[in-house]
């Protein structure tokens, strides 16, 4: 007998949407050196002229970027509100550390679903505090 539910069909398209970014995203030619080199190139009006030459890749990245990190960011930032911990109340003997629990899923905490936004985001956190 098989006892997997059928994947849910809107689960499913949700799935094959973030695929789709991830894989144009990794086609696309990364900026940070060159955004580096351009930045110093800056004019006083605040701008600074390119030519270039950009791939299909890049163009179909650069056509959805700016929505797509900003979708990200939002539902980073919606997760974040839902998965915080919370005092789990009970016994222990340690008073100062009481048990957290996540008040969304309810997972001692961190929750899997904090561990794995932190685990994504770590090495840009550990970017921002590192002294200049
Ligand atoms: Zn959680």
């Amino acid at each position: 007998m098989n006892t997997e539910e059928p994947e849910d069909p809107q689960r499913r398209r949700l799935r094959e949407h973030l695929e789709t970014i991830l894989i144009r995203t990794e086609k696309a030619a990364p900026w940070h050196d060159e955004a580096g080199r351009l930045r110093s190139l800056v004019n006083h009006e605040g701008f600074v002229p390119v030519r270039t030459r950009l791939a299909i890749e890049d163009l179909e990245f650069l056509a959805g970027a700016r929505q797509e990190v900003l979708t990200f960011a939002e539902l980073t930032l919606r997760l974040l509100d839902l998965h915080q911990p919370r005092d789990a109340g009970g016994i222990t003997s340690d008073s100062a550390h009481p048990i957290l629990r996540c008040r969304s899923c309810m997972w001692r905490w961190p929750c899997p679903t904090f561990r794995a936004m932190t685990e994504s985001f770590g090495g840009a956190l550990d970017a921002l505090s590192e002294p200049a």
